[in-house]
């Protein structure tokens, strides 16, 4: 309990900085430097004003300096991951396979905020985590089990950390190759763009993480949920479908982070 409440703790501050690169991975600044200015006046921001959840309380959701209203995404993004590293230490305990979902997690925050705000999937983030989660898979295994049937079919005895590496591996490459197709089909079909290459990378990187059930059903939720979600949207608000963008990142990226905590899959207790 105590391990989960300071992963909460670390999750905050991974959240401070992941609303960093919210802002300037989209827009190509540095996330180093310079350090943390108010977006309205670019006003550097003291330590002091800077403590995830607890500033926007006490500034009253407002800039020290030109009142302008902070988004309420800043504190969203620190809670949400907070509550992530939190789940995940809680389940899985301390070591290296919490850590691997804690990136997993932080990732994702990072990615469904950019998606939603810039409709920017920043390939730091969705190249750069698929490359990650492949060596994790050698370290922690990605319990999946398709892999490991199909060399077993094929004949080929291969040590664990090589079967998980496979499971990543296959776990990037359908879910992936399967939404490219789709996208195309439809670029073919309708004449516009339905998919960025941006989901088809994010995809990617999630199958290489959880596996291929777990993409399979992170592209189910999100589909569904997409679908309903921003049809309810566009009726509600009057968007013009033909021109509206949906922001699907946001939806398989939030998808995501329900998909290992569905059934008994994926974080396998
Ligand atoms: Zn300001």
């Amino acid at each position: 309990m105590l391990e989960a409440v300071a992963a909460f703790a670390f999750g905050l501050l991974i959240g401070s900085f992941l609303n960093v690169c919210i802002y300037r991975l989209p827009r190509d600044l540095s996330v180093a430097q310079p350090r943390s200015f108010c977006v309205a006046c670019k006003h550097p921001i003291a330590w002091y004003d800077n403590v995830p959840l607890v500033s926007y309380v006490l500034l009253g959701r407002r800039c020290r300096y030109c009142k302008a209203a902070i988004s309420p995404r800043y504190p969203l993004v620190e809670l949400l991951t907070g509550v992530l590293f939190f789940a995940f230490v809680w389940r899985l305990g301390v070591g290296l396979a919490a850590v691997k979902f804690c990136i997993y997690g932080a990732l994702l925050v990072g990615l469904t905020f950019a998606d939603l705000e810039q409709r920017i999937l920043p390939d730091e983030f969705t190249l750069g985590g698929l490359a990650a989660a492949l060596v994790l898979a050698w370290f922690v295994p990605v319990r999946d089990g398709i892999a490991q049937w199909l060399l077993w079919i094929a004949g080929a005895r291969w040590t664990p950390p090589s079967v998980s590496l496979a499971e990543a591996v296959l776990g990037a490459a359908v879910p992936s190759l399967f939404l490219w197709l789709g996208g195309w089909l439809y670029l073919k079909l309708r004449h516009r763009e339905g998919l960025g290459l941006g989901d088809v990378k994010l995809i990617a990187m999630i199958g290489a993480f959880l596996g291929l059930h777990g993409a399979l059903l992170t592209l189910i939720i999100g589909s569904l949920a997409g679908s309903l979600i921003g049809y309810a949207y566009i009726r509600i608000t009057h968007k013009d479908p033909a021109t509206y963008e949906l922001p699907f990142g946001t939806f398989l990226g939030a998808a995501a982070m329900v998909a290992p905590f569905v059934g008994t899959g994926v974080l396998g207790w």
